[in-house]
């Protein structure tokens, strides 16, 4: 990047830094408010589809659930381009759906829509759309090694490999919820709301999205499974550190990083609360603290969100 278009991009980001702020506050308060409300999808039936929070943003999660009734046997649901069945469990699916609204996604009414199939294989094709509302999200500086904000060429090749293993792992989903209950918060910490942070890490690195939130986790205190579900990444990876994935079913992803200790391994079966590792500080981190995000399939969510999902 030359000097101009460099000290282009500070003015950008301190301009930014100052009138975030205050978005950020009526974003909150917008989600706060889209939070009680519902959305319903009901067929003529008899049986419907709820789904809350009625209106979102990028980063939301969408629960859908089926409220059975009359003769139909299942439910089709399309949003952003991806399909869920709901139904029942003798027929091997589940009564809800989790929908993710990636970072990236623009504002704007998103259509959900339902097909709903009587046991004769008669449908009802029901459509309703889904307000997303803009988020502005603030621009953060850390300073962390040249190792880390201008890694060496065999460096960017590992990180490249690890990000597509990664995918190919998020892209893999358990049609099944494996989790039980509600989430618990991996640690009892406070939690930094930092989720979608823009942050630069260094001088010429470029923008990095923050994928997740950060507790401010003592060094060497346990981290333990925020739901019951299959581990199905333990591994060393560049920039998270020791990271632990685990996948609780229906494309539902949790993620645990920079721990200084693995005490789980992939294919393995957790409990909510057990120990996945300890708080450390490996990988791209400034100290220890433990980075805690959420993926539903390829979708960034904010994991915080989790923990107000009424799954019980
Ligand atoms: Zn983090």
């Amino acid at each position: 990047m030359d000097e101009n278009s460099r000290s282009a991009m500070e003015r950008r980001l301190r301009v930014s830094f100052v009138f975030v702020g205050c978005a950020f506050i009526a974003a909150a308060n917008a989600h706060a408010q889209s939070a009680a409300e519902n959305g319903l999808l009901g067929s003529s039936f008899g049986a419907s589809i709820s789904y809350a929070p009625a209106s979102s943003g990028p980063g939301g999660i969408i629960k859908a659930s089926l409220n059975k009734g009359g003769s139909v046997r299942r439910v089709a649901l399309r949003f952003l381009g991806k399909e869920y069945t709901l139904g029942k469990p003798e027929d091997g699916l589940e009564p809800f759906a989790l929908l993710g609204i990636d970072l990236d996604v623009k504002p704007g009414l998103l259509s959900l829509d339902a097909v709903f199939e009587t046991d004769g294989g008669e449908k009802e094709e029901i459509r309703k759309e889904v307000p997303i509302h803009p988020k502005q999200f603030p621009v953060k500086r850390i300073s962390v090694s040249k190792a880390f904000s201008e890694p060496p060429p065999h460096v960017r090749e590992r990180i490249q490999k690890e990000a597509e293993l990664l995918r190919e792992v998020y892209g893999r989903t358990t049609p099944r919820w494996l989790g039980e209950g509600s989430f618990m918060k991996p640690h009892p910490a406070s939690l930094v709301p930092s989720f979608g942070e823009r942050r630069v890490y260094g001088g010429n690195s470029p923008l990095s999205i923050h994928q997740g939130v950060d507790l401010a986790v003592p060094k060497g205190d346990p981290i333990r499974s925020s739901n019951s579900g299959r581990v199905v990444w333990a591994a060393e990876t560049y920039l998270s550190g020791n990271t632990a994935v685990i996948d609780h079913g229906l494309g539902l992803f949790t993620v645990y990083c920079h721990m200084s200790r693995l005490m789980v391994r992939t294919g393995d079966t957790v409990k909510k609360g057990d120990t996945l590792g300890y708080c450390g500080s490996t990988g791209r981190s400034t100290g220890p603290h433990l980075h805690w995000g959420a993926r539903l399939g390829e979708s960034r969510v904010d994991p915080t969100l989790l923990l107000g999902l009424s799954l019980d």
